[in-house]
């Protein structure tokens, strides 16, 4: 494998990073607060919150199994997507590799970044090969990307596959587990410290239920957590946020209750989904959404809209025609979808 070092675009390597009033801040010694230039009435948001967010990496570490030095937190993990282009790819010269179809926001962020993205079919099983992948990559490759349970697909990729990646290929491996609580199959966390070239993605926006606070977590060797450190923003996680992931940790049966619920949900959603007479296909799913392959997806999507339900229509996604996504809900929100659908067949 080439070096963090090696990998990591010059001005990156050299850079000095902005060194804010609270960065030595460990949120407990000082009383007196005089560094930067806050109101110091209006509690308790009037302070800069914890650049590092030492408290909640505490937390995390402990129920992740790993040190603290091996997370990032940002805002979403759209930001640690967009970090690994900034840190990593000199803009029109360096490139990423991607399995397709997946999430869209990687080659979002290599567009506004001015990287080549290089995408890889999956094959009709959804699946990879590490081999093609790693054929598709050369020299100026500095990620691949792999997203696992995928999105759109739903589907967990084959582990050999992704440990044959992690073995071969000489630059970062970003597995993206937004979808990883819904699995059967465990996190690529427990991983890091045997793989120096594992970027793992993961974000309370999914099972945790959090989409509005925006956070996101990176986790990495301490080396690669330190680039993102150095180049985020001062302070990209608020306090509120701070506090309401501390607030959840508190309580992960709850959690753990939901993702038995919708997994539930989606076993009974995906049943009476494939039934309906328009269904071609569902395509397993080891996420809270499923992927589904219907005579007219168009169609379909623009009625459900007209009954004011919302769900993806992914037919101009590679190998998705006339397919739609659909995220699991409440039992009440599943079954108003499928007495929608009901309907529709009598047009
Ligand atoms: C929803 C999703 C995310 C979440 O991004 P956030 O910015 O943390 O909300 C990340 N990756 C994939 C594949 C997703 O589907």
């Amino acid at each position: 494998m080439r070096t963090i070092e090696q990998l990591t675009r010059p001005n990156i390597r050299g850079l000095k990073p902005y060194s804010s009033a609270r960065d030595e801040y460990k949120g407990i010694e000082a009383s007196v607060f005089l560094d930067a230039n806050e109101n110091p009435y209006s509690p308790s948001y009037n302070r800069y919150p914890d650049p590092l967010q030492h408290q909640l990496k505490e937390r995390l570490a402990k129920m992740k199994g790993v040190d603290p030095g091996q997370i990032f937190l940002g805002n979403g993990s759209d930001e640690a997507i967009d970090l690994l282009f900034r840190a990593f790819c000199e803009p029109a010269v360096d490139n990423v590799v991607a399995i397709d179809p997946t999430y869209g926001m990687y080659q979002v962020c290599a567009d506004i970044n001015d990287v080549a993205y290089r995408k890889v079919w999956l094959d009709a099983d959804f699946q990879f090969r590490a081999d093609a992948l790693l054929a598709a990559a050369d020299e100026h490759t500095k990620l691949i990307f792999l997203c696992s349970p995928n999105n759109p697909t739903g589907n967990d990729l084959c582990r050999e596959e992704i440990d044959h990646l992690l073995d071969k290929f000489d630059g970062l491996v970003v597995l993206d587990e937004a979808y990883i609580d819904f699995s059967g199959q465990p996190s690529y966390v427990g991983q890091l410290n045997r793989r120096p070239n594992l970027v793992v993605l993961q974000t309370f926006s999914k099972a945790w239920g959090s989409a509005a606070i925006r956070l996101g977590m990176a986790f990495a060797s301490p080396e690669i957590i330190a680039v993102f450190n150095k180049i985020k923003y001062p302070y990209n996680v608020n306090q509120l946020t701070q506090e309401q992931a501390l607030r959840l940790l508190s309580e992960p049966e709850k959690i753990q209750n939901w993702v038995s619920v919708l997994n539930k949900e989606r076993r009974q959603l995906m049943e009476r989904f494939a039934a309906l007479p328009f269904t071609e296909y569902v395509f397993p799913s080891d996420a809270n959404f499923f992927l589904a392959r219907v005579s007219d997806a168009e169609a379909i999507y623009n009625y459900l809209v007209g009954q004011g339900i919302i769900v993806r229509n992914r037919h101009s996604v590679s190998l998705c025609g006339n397919c739609l996504r659909i995220t699991v809900g409440t039992s009440e929100e599943n079954n108003i979808l499928l007495e929608a659908l009901r309907k529709f067949t009598m047009y």
